[in-house]
């Protein structure tokens, strides 16, 4: 009797978090409050083990600010970098942190949606919904990142006509085509972001002989990386190691090298794209001539992507407003339809 007092009495005030668990970032959109935590998917840990450190500190931003620079005891990880869950505990330990921190030491317990990557299993799915529930959840929703992609930009997904989104986040991109509140065709490649990145690595060893580190080579592709040329070349001077004199040297690099650069990436999610579209049925590839594609994720940033897109598909391409917020925004908003949509998500029962 009490304990069904109880039970109503926190469900007026019951919170409702969707987490937008990404391979880079993870977001918590709060109902009614909007985004409340953006933080880095990074976690420290003791050095050869899954032991994360226990000062408190050892999750996001101030983690990430290890990455790279961390004494010899110490690493920094990214539990999803490439779209898989390397590590349960220690992805278990980063999405407890970040619940808690927004969940204070409220005594009500949260109702979370959490977007995953689609190309995970249905152990790690398991996994994940298991950690949730341990770092106090009162119901955990899972849901395709893609749909939330499609809700958070506003895309017709519980309509009668399909619609693609092309979610270009930092260790996968994630293509779909969505119809009457489910995905039609979908794929899930290992090329996003982090390739880009890499390839800036590459390019900068190869034709400089100069080692530079993931943090550079990230603000190389974000200050003048593009797809295609648009806007004014720009350059930029970029700092690192000579591979021949060991020593630390700077170098001028051009915007126009950085394409070339990044070519075999965005390539790879060109062919993504096109390969989705081919395995699309005739009716919904119909729709998608009005439609169109929306690019989401922090990837769809890259100045030129949407042109290159365009050129390659015939069809009309834009990216979704603020990107990078895009699938958080989306599961708050599930959120608030919850009763409406609770049977095309995948709730604990069909785990
Ligand atoms: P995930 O969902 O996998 O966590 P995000 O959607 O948060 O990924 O996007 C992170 C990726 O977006 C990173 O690779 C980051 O470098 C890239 N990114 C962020 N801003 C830009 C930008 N302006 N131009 C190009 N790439 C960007
Ligand atoms: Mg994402």
């Amino acid at each position: 009797m009490f304990e069904r007092m109880l039970d109503k009495f926190s469900g007026w005030f019951t919170i409702d978090m969707g987490i937008d668990l990404g391979t880079c970032n993870t977001l918590v959109a709060v109902r009614g409050q909007g985004i409340v935590l953006n933080e880095p998917s990074v976690v420290a840990v003791r050095k050869g083990t899954n032991e994360v450190l226990k000062n408190g500190q050892a999750v996001g931003m101030v983690a990430k600010e290890m990455l790279g620079k961390t004494p010899g005891s110490i690493s920094a990880v990214r539990p999803l970098k490439d779209g898989v869950i390397s590590d349960f505990k220690i992805t278990e330990a980063m999405l407890a942190y970040f619940i808690h921190k927004v969940n204070g030491n409220s005594f009500i317990r949260p109702r979370v949606v959490i977007s995953i990557p689609s190309g995970i299993t249905a152990v790690e799915k398991r996994a994940v919904y298991d950690s949730a529930e341990l770092a106090g959840a009162k119901r955990t929703f899972l849901i395709e990142e893609p749909v939330a992609a499609a809700i958070g930009a506003g895309l017709p997904f519980a309509e009668a006509t399909a619609s693609m989104i092309v979610d270009i986040g930092g260790g996968t991109t994630e293509v779909a085509v969505m119809s009457l509140a489910d995905i039609a065709v979908c794929e899930s490649v290992r090329v996003a972001g982090d390739d880009m990145d890499e390839a800036i690595i590459n390019h900068m060893k190869r034709t400089y002989n100069l080692m530079i580190g993931e943090q550079t080579a990230e603000r190389v592709k974000i200050e003048i990386g593009s797809a295609a040329p648009v806007g004014e070349e720009t350059s930029m001077e970029v700092r690192g190691r000579d591979m021949i004199s060991g020593l630390p040297r700077k170098t001028v690099i051009t915007s126009e090298e950085i394409r070339e650069a990044l070519q075999e990436p965005v390539g790879a999610i060109i062919e993504a794209v096109t390969r989705t579209l081919e395995r699309c049925e005739p009716e919904l590839a119909a729709d998608l001539v009005d439609n169109g594609i929306v690019l989401a994720g922090g990837g769809a940033l890259l100045r030129g992507l949407d042109v290159v897109l365009k050129n390659a598909t015939g069809l009309d391409c834009r990216v979704a407003d603020d990107p990078l917020t895009c699938v958080a925004r989306g599961t708050a908003i599930f959120l608030e339809n919850i009763e409406m949509w609770k049977d095309t998500l995948e709730s604990d029962l069909d785990l």
